[in-house]
Protein backbone atom coordinates (compact mmCIF):
# COMPACT_ATOMS: atom_id res chain seq x y z
CA UNK A 1 0.00 0.00 0.00
CA UNK A 2 1.42 3.58 -0.79
CA UNK A 3 2.23 5.75 2.01
CA UNK A 4 0.13 8.48 1.16
CA UNK A 5 -2.87 6.38 1.16
CA UNK A 6 -1.77 4.14 4.47
CA UNK A 7 -2.06 7.92 6.20
CA UNK A 8 -5.15 8.41 4.64
CA UNK A 9 -6.37 5.23 6.09
CA UNK A 10 -4.85 5.83 9.42
CA UNK A 11 -7.00 9.11 9.79
CA UNK A 12 -10.15 7.81 8.57
CA UNK A 13 -10.31 5.38 11.68
CA UNK A 14 -9.07 7.57 13.93
CA UNK A 15 -12.23 9.78 12.93
CA UNK A 16 -14.30 7.21 12.91
CA UNK A 17 -12.92 6.04 16.45
CA UNK A 18 -13.52 9.41 17.84
CA UNK A 19 -16.97 10.03 15.96
CA UNK A 20 -18.34 6.39 17.74
CA UNK A 21 -17.08 7.98 21.49
CA UNK A 22 -18.74 11.02 21.17
CA UNK A 23 -22.23 10.12 19.86
CA UNK A 24 -25.15 11.28 21.82
CA UNK A 25 -27.53 8.84 22.88
CA UNK A 26 -30.89 8.21 24.07
CA UNK A 27 -29.28 6.74 26.88
CA UNK A 28 -27.77 9.92 28.19
CA UNK A 29 -24.78 9.95 26.33
CA UNK A 30 -22.92 13.13 26.63
CA UNK A 31 -21.27 14.43 23.83
CA UNK A 32 -17.33 15.97 24.41
CA UNK A 33 -15.20 18.14 22.55
CA UNK A 34 -12.38 18.19 24.92
CA UNK A 35 -11.89 15.60 28.33
CA UNK A 36 -14.20 17.70 30.75
CA UNK A 37 -12.45 18.34 34.09
CA UNK A 38 -14.87 16.36 36.72
CA UNK A 39 -17.97 14.36 35.33
CA UNK A 40 -20.45 12.22 37.37
CA UNK A 41 -23.39 9.84 36.66
CA UNK A 42 -26.10 9.12 39.35
CA UNK A 43 -29.16 6.49 39.35
CA UNK A 44 -31.87 5.59 41.92
CA UNK A 45 -32.94 2.75 40.86
CA UNK A 46 -34.80 1.28 37.13
CA UNK A 47 -37.85 -0.02 37.08
CA UNK A 48 -41.62 -0.13 35.68
CA UNK A 49 -41.45 3.98 36.08
CA UNK A 50 -44.27 5.12 34.16
CA UNK A 51 -45.50 9.10 33.60
CA UNK A 52 -49.06 7.96 34.06
CA UNK A 53 -48.58 6.60 37.59
CA UNK A 54 -46.61 8.88 38.87
CA UNK A 55 -47.78 11.94 40.84
CA UNK A 56 -46.82 15.08 39.51
CA UNK A 57 -45.86 15.94 43.31
CA UNK A 58 -43.71 12.88 43.71
CA UNK A 59 -42.30 12.95 40.19
CA UNK A 60 -41.07 16.50 41.37
CA UNK A 61 -39.61 15.21 44.47
CA UNK A 62 -37.25 12.32 42.62
CA UNK A 63 -36.28 15.56 40.42
CA UNK A 64 -35.18 17.78 43.66
CA UNK A 65 -33.15 14.86 45.28
CA UNK A 66 -31.26 14.14 41.82
CA UNK A 67 -31.06 17.39 41.53
CA UNK A 68 -29.66 17.81 44.85
CA UNK A 69 -27.59 14.77 44.77
CA UNK A 70 -26.17 16.04 41.89
CA UNK A 71 -24.89 19.28 43.40
CA UNK A 72 -23.62 16.98 45.98
CA UNK A 73 -21.55 15.91 43.81
CA UNK A 74 -20.65 18.59 41.75
CA UNK A 75 -19.36 20.22 44.38
CA UNK A 76 -16.97 18.41 45.93
CA UNK A 77 -15.41 17.50 42.23
CA UNK A 78 -14.79 20.87 41.89
CA UNK A 79 -13.61 21.92 45.22
CA UNK A 80 -10.83 19.21 43.88
CA UNK A 81 -12.23 16.34 45.94
CA UNK A 82 -11.62 12.98 45.09
CA UNK A 83 -14.19 10.78 42.95
CA UNK A 84 -14.06 8.33 46.23
CA UNK A 85 -15.02 11.17 48.39
CA UNK A 86 -18.05 12.64 45.90
CA UNK A 87 -19.61 9.20 45.52
CA UNK A 88 -19.70 8.53 49.28
CA UNK A 89 -21.30 11.92 49.89
CA UNK A 90 -23.83 11.66 47.04
CA UNK A 91 -24.78 7.56 48.27
CA UNK A 92 -25.18 9.08 51.82
CA UNK A 93 -27.50 11.67 50.71
CA UNK A 94 -29.80 8.91 48.77
CA UNK A 95 -29.66 6.60 51.73
CA UNK A 96 -31.47 9.65 53.82
CA UNK A 97 -34.16 9.70 51.70
CA UNK A 98 -36.91 7.67 51.71
CA UNK A 99 -37.75 7.53 48.39
CA UNK A 100 -34.91 5.30 47.13
CA UNK A 101 -34.65 1.81 47.86
CA UNK A 102 -31.16 2.40 49.95
CA UNK A 103 -30.90 3.41 53.51
CA UNK A 104 -34.09 4.84 54.95
CA UNK A 105 -36.65 3.59 52.37
CA UNK A 106 -34.95 0.20 52.13
CA UNK A 107 -37.33 -2.21 50.62
CA UNK A 108 -38.61 -5.46 53.07
CA UNK A 109 -37.11 -9.21 52.79
CA UNK A 110 -39.66 -11.85 53.07
CA UNK A 111 -39.39 -12.13 56.89
CA UNK A 112 -40.06 -8.43 56.99
CA UNK A 113 -37.15 -7.14 57.83
CA UNK A 114 -34.65 -4.74 55.58
CA UNK A 115 -31.00 -6.26 54.84
CA UNK A 116 -29.09 -3.94 53.35
CA UNK A 117 -26.59 -4.43 50.48
CA UNK A 118 -23.56 -1.63 49.30
CA UNK A 119 -20.26 -1.94 47.88
CA UNK A 120 -17.39 0.62 46.55
CA UNK A 121 -14.81 0.55 44.39
CA UNK A 122 -11.91 3.06 43.68
CA UNK A 123 -10.67 3.07 40.19
CA UNK A 124 -7.07 4.17 40.18
CA UNK A 125 -5.87 1.36 43.16
CA UNK A 126 -9.01 -0.87 42.05
CA UNK A 127 -8.97 -1.25 46.13
CA UNK A 128 -13.00 -2.45 46.95
CA UNK A 129 -14.96 -3.01 49.72
CA UNK A 130 -18.56 -4.28 50.14
CA UNK A 131 -20.64 -5.22 52.82
CA UNK A 132 -24.36 -7.22 52.67
CA UNK A 133 -27.17 -8.29 55.07
CA UNK A 134 -26.49 -5.62 57.13
CA UNK A 135 -29.21 -4.40 59.47
CA UNK A 136 -28.48 -1.70 61.94
CA UNK A 137 -25.83 0.42 59.90
CA UNK A 138 -27.65 3.95 58.84
CA UNK A 139 -25.09 4.40 55.79
CA UNK A 140 -23.91 1.01 54.32
CA UNK A 141 -21.92 2.78 51.82
CA UNK A 142 -19.71 3.96 54.85
CA UNK A 143 -19.48 0.65 55.98
CA UNK A 144 -18.29 -0.42 52.44
CA UNK A 145 -16.14 2.22 52.40
CA UNK A 146 -14.58 1.18 55.84
CA UNK A 147 -14.08 -2.41 54.71
CA UNK A 148 -11.88 -1.04 51.52
CA UNK A 149 -9.72 1.11 53.67
CA UNK A 150 -9.51 -0.43 57.02
CA UNK A 151 -9.91 -4.32 56.79
CA UNK A 152 -7.55 -6.19 54.47
CA UNK A 153 -10.82 -7.94 53.06
CA UNK A 154 -13.59 -6.94 50.11
CA UNK A 155 -16.93 -8.51 51.80
CA UNK A 156 -18.36 -8.47 54.91
CA UNK A 157 -21.45 -10.04 55.72
CA UNK A 158 -23.87 -10.05 58.05
CA UNK A 159 -23.52 -10.29 61.93
CA UNK A 160 -19.54 -9.62 61.32
CA UNK A 161 -20.16 -6.56 58.94
CA UNK A 162 -22.76 -5.00 61.54
CA UNK A 163 -19.58 -5.96 64.63
CA UNK A 164 -17.11 -4.39 62.15
CA UNK A 165 -19.17 -1.11 61.49
CA UNK A 166 -18.83 -1.26 65.38
CA UNK A 167 -15.45 -1.57 65.99
CA UNK A 168 -14.59 1.52 63.32
CA UNK A 169 -17.08 3.92 65.03
CA UNK A 170 -20.16 4.20 62.50
CA UNK A 171 -23.45 4.98 62.87
CA UNK A 172 -25.51 2.11 63.92
CA UNK A 173 -28.85 2.66 64.45
CA UNK A 174 -32.08 0.45 65.79
CA UNK A 175 -33.34 -1.64 62.56
CA UNK A 176 -36.83 -0.16 63.01
CA UNK A 177 -35.09 3.31 61.64
CA UNK A 178 -35.18 1.31 58.22
CA UNK A 179 -39.36 0.98 58.20
CA UNK A 180 -41.34 2.89 55.54
CA UNK A 181 -45.12 2.48 55.70
CA UNK A 182 -44.66 2.04 51.78
CA UNK A 183 -42.14 -0.81 51.36
CA UNK A 184 -44.16 -2.32 53.84
CA UNK A 185 -47.29 -2.22 52.16
CA UNK A 186 -45.27 -3.29 48.85
CA UNK A 187 -44.22 -6.53 50.78
CA UNK A 188 -47.77 -7.02 51.87
CA UNK A 189 -49.10 -6.88 48.56
CA UNK A 190 -46.31 -8.56 46.33
CA UNK A 191 -47.16 -11.76 49.20
CA UNK A 192 -50.78 -11.26 48.66
CA UNK A 193 -50.14 -11.58 45.17
CA UNK A 194 -48.15 -14.61 45.41
CA UNK A 195 -50.36 -16.34 47.11
CA UNK A 196 -53.68 -15.80 44.86
CA UNK A 197 -51.00 -16.48 41.59
CA UNK A 198 -52.14 -12.94 41.08
CA UNK A 199 -49.68 -9.84 39.22
CA UNK A 200 -49.86 -6.86 41.42
CA UNK A 201 -51.34 -4.23 39.92
CA UNK A 202 -47.97 -1.56 40.21
CA UNK A 203 -45.14 -4.08 39.15
CA UNK A 204 -42.77 -1.48 40.52
CA UNK A 205 -42.04 -2.91 43.90
CA UNK A 206 -38.74 -4.28 43.03
CA UNK A 207 -36.26 -1.80 42.45
CA UNK A 208 -34.77 1.64 43.95
CA UNK A 209 -31.60 0.93 44.22
CA UNK A 210 -29.15 3.94 44.51
CA UNK A 211 -25.68 4.42 42.45
CA UNK A 212 -22.91 6.95 41.78
CA UNK A 213 -19.84 6.82 39.24
CA UNK A 214 -16.95 10.26 39.45
CA UNK A 215 -14.24 11.05 37.67
CA UNK A 216 -12.25 13.90 39.57
CA UNK A 217 -9.99 16.45 38.51
CA UNK A 218 -6.63 14.12 38.68
CA UNK A 219 -9.04 11.93 36.29
CA UNK A 220 -9.62 8.81 39.13
CA UNK A 221 -12.73 7.43 38.38
CA UNK A 222 -14.74 5.64 41.59
CA UNK A 223 -18.17 3.79 41.25
CA UNK A 224 -20.56 2.89 44.24
CA UNK A 225 -23.93 0.99 44.86
CA UNK A 226 -26.15 0.88 47.83
CA UNK A 227 -29.79 -0.89 48.15
CA UNK A 228 -32.11 -2.84 50.62
CA UNK A 229 -32.01 -5.50 47.83
CA UNK A 230 -35.36 -6.65 45.97
CA UNK A 231 -38.68 -6.93 47.79
CA UNK A 232 -39.59 -10.56 49.31
CA UNK A 233 -35.99 -11.82 48.66
CA UNK A 234 -35.38 -14.54 50.90
CA UNK A 235 -33.46 -13.52 54.01
CA UNK A 236 -29.83 -13.20 53.38
CA UNK A 237 -30.23 -13.29 50.09
CA UNK A 238 -26.93 -11.28 48.13
CA UNK A 239 -27.62 -9.60 45.40
CA UNK A 240 -25.40 -8.05 42.89
CA UNK A 241 -25.04 -4.42 44.34
CA UNK A 242 -22.18 -5.80 46.59
CA UNK A 243 -20.20 -8.08 44.38
CA UNK A 244 -18.00 -6.62 42.61
CA UNK A 245 -17.38 -6.72 39.11
CA UNK A 246 -21.63 -7.61 39.32
CA UNK A 247 -23.45 -4.44 40.70
CA UNK A 248 -20.00 -2.35 40.94
CA UNK A 249 -16.77 -1.86 39.33
CA UNK A 250 -14.14 1.00 38.57
CA UNK A 251 -10.65 0.86 36.79
CA UNK A 252 -9.19 3.88 36.16
CA UNK A 253 -7.82 2.25 32.86
CA UNK A 254 -11.33 1.65 31.41
CA UNK A 255 -14.30 3.21 33.46
CA UNK A 256 -16.41 3.18 36.57
CA UNK A 257 -19.95 1.35 36.42
CA UNK A 258 -22.69 0.86 38.72
CA UNK A 259 -25.96 -1.10 38.21
CA UNK A 260 -29.49 -1.38 39.78
CA UNK A 261 -32.13 -4.44 38.18
CA UNK A 262 -32.38 -8.18 38.30
CA UNK A 263 -29.44 -8.97 40.17
CA UNK A 264 -29.34 -12.27 40.32
CA UNK A 265 -28.26 -11.60 36.19
CA UNK A 266 -26.55 -8.96 36.92
CA UNK A 267 -23.97 -11.38 39.22
CA UNK A 268 -24.49 -14.40 36.33
CA UNK A 269 -23.31 -11.93 33.25
CA UNK A 270 -20.53 -9.90 35.87
CA UNK A 271 -22.43 -6.90 34.43
CA UNK A 272 -20.42 -4.33 35.28
CA UNK A 273 -16.73 -6.04 34.89
CA UNK A 274 -18.27 -7.15 31.35
CA UNK A 275 -18.57 -3.43 30.45
CA UNK A 276 -14.76 -2.84 31.43
CA UNK A 277 -13.85 -6.02 29.55
CA UNK A 278 -15.40 -5.14 26.16
CA UNK A 279 -13.97 -1.66 26.22
CA UNK A 280 -10.47 -3.22 27.44
CA UNK A 281 -10.65 -6.39 25.01
CA UNK A 282 -12.77 -5.71 22.36
CA UNK A 283 -11.75 -2.36 22.19
CA UNK A 284 -15.34 -0.96 21.87
CA UNK A 285 -17.03 2.48 22.71
CA UNK A 286 -18.09 3.16 25.75
CA UNK A 287 -21.63 3.58 23.90
CA UNK A 288 -21.31 0.36 22.06
CA UNK A 289 -20.38 -1.77 25.16
CA UNK A 290 -23.47 -0.08 27.23
CA UNK A 291 -25.91 -0.96 24.34
CA UNK A 292 -24.65 -4.43 23.76
CA UNK A 293 -25.29 -5.52 27.17
CA UNK A 294 -27.94 -3.88 28.50
CA UNK A 295 -30.70 -3.50 25.47
CA UNK A 296 -29.19 -6.89 23.68
CA UNK A 297 -27.69 -9.27 26.17
CA UNK A 298 -29.86 -8.85 29.22
CA UNK A 299 -32.71 -8.71 27.45
CA UNK A 300 -31.93 -11.45 25.57
CA UNK A 301 -31.35 -13.48 29.05
CA UNK A 302 -34.17 -12.05 30.64
CA UNK A 303 -32.45 -9.17 33.01
CA UNK A 304 -34.19 -6.10 33.19
CA UNK A 305 -32.40 -2.97 34.65
CA UNK A 306 -30.01 -0.62 33.82
CA UNK A 307 -26.85 0.76 34.55
CA UNK A 308 -24.42 4.17 34.72
CA UNK A 309 -20.98 4.17 33.11
CA UNK A 310 -18.19 6.62 33.42
CA UNK A 311 -15.45 6.32 31.02
CA UNK A 312 -11.65 7.52 31.53
CA UNK A 313 -12.26 10.19 28.91
CA UNK A 314 -15.68 11.47 30.75
CA UNK A 315 -17.87 10.50 28.71
CA UNK A 316 -21.11 8.81 30.39
CA UNK A 317 -23.87 6.50 29.25
CA UNK A 318 -26.42 5.57 31.12
CA UNK A 319 -28.26 2.68 29.37
CA UNK A 320 -31.80 0.70 30.60
CA UNK A 321 -34.23 -1.98 29.38
CA UNK A 322 -37.17 -1.22 31.77
CA UNK A 323 -39.57 1.95 31.36
CA UNK A 324 -37.88 4.21 33.51
CA UNK A 325 -34.10 4.08 35.34
CA UNK A 326 -34.16 7.64 37.51
CA UNK A 327 -30.67 9.40 36.60
CA UNK A 328 -28.81 12.49 36.45
CA UNK A 329 -25.18 13.45 35.01
CA UNK A 330 -23.37 16.13 35.23
CA UNK A 331 -20.06 16.93 32.54
CA UNK A 332 -18.28 20.00 31.51
CA UNK A 333 -21.47 22.49 33.32
CA UNK A 334 -23.93 20.17 31.04
CA UNK A 335 -26.30 18.59 33.78
CA UNK A 336 -29.35 16.16 32.80
CA UNK A 337 -31.37 14.78 35.06
CA UNK A 338 -34.22 11.94 33.88
CA UNK A 339 -36.99 9.57 34.84
CA UNK A 340 -38.67 7.86 31.44
CA UNK A 341 -37.20 6.52 28.87
CA UNK A 342 -37.95 9.55 26.12
CA UNK A 343 -36.26 11.81 28.13
N1 LIG B 1 -29.85 -4.95 41.95
C1 LIG B 1 -30.52 -4.93 43.22
C2 LIG B 1 -30.57 -6.32 43.76
O1 LIG B 1 -30.83 -7.23 43.01
C3 LIG B 1 -31.90 -4.37 43.14
C4 LIG B 1 -32.03 -3.09 42.38
O2 LIG B 1 -31.11 -2.64 41.74
O3 LIG B 1 -33.09 -2.50 42.44
O4 LIG B 1 -30.42 -6.48 44.94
Amino acid sequence: MKFSNLLLLISCTLFYTSCQQNTDSKTGGNNLEQSPKFAIAIHGGAGTILKQNMLPETEQAYRSTLDSALTIGEKILSEEGTSTEAVIAVIKFMEDSPLFNAGKGAVFNAKGENELDASIMDGKTQNAGAISGVRNIKHPIEAAYAVMNQSEHVLLSGAGAESFALSVGLDTIDPSYFFTQRRYDALLKVQESEKTGSIPSNPDYKYGTVGCVAMDINGDLAAGTSTGGMTNKRFNRVGDSPIIGAGTYADNNSVAVSCTGHGEYFIRYAVAYDIAARMTYGKVSLKTACEDLVNDKLVQKGGSGGLIALDKSGNIEMPFNTEGMYRASSVSGKRFIGIYKDE
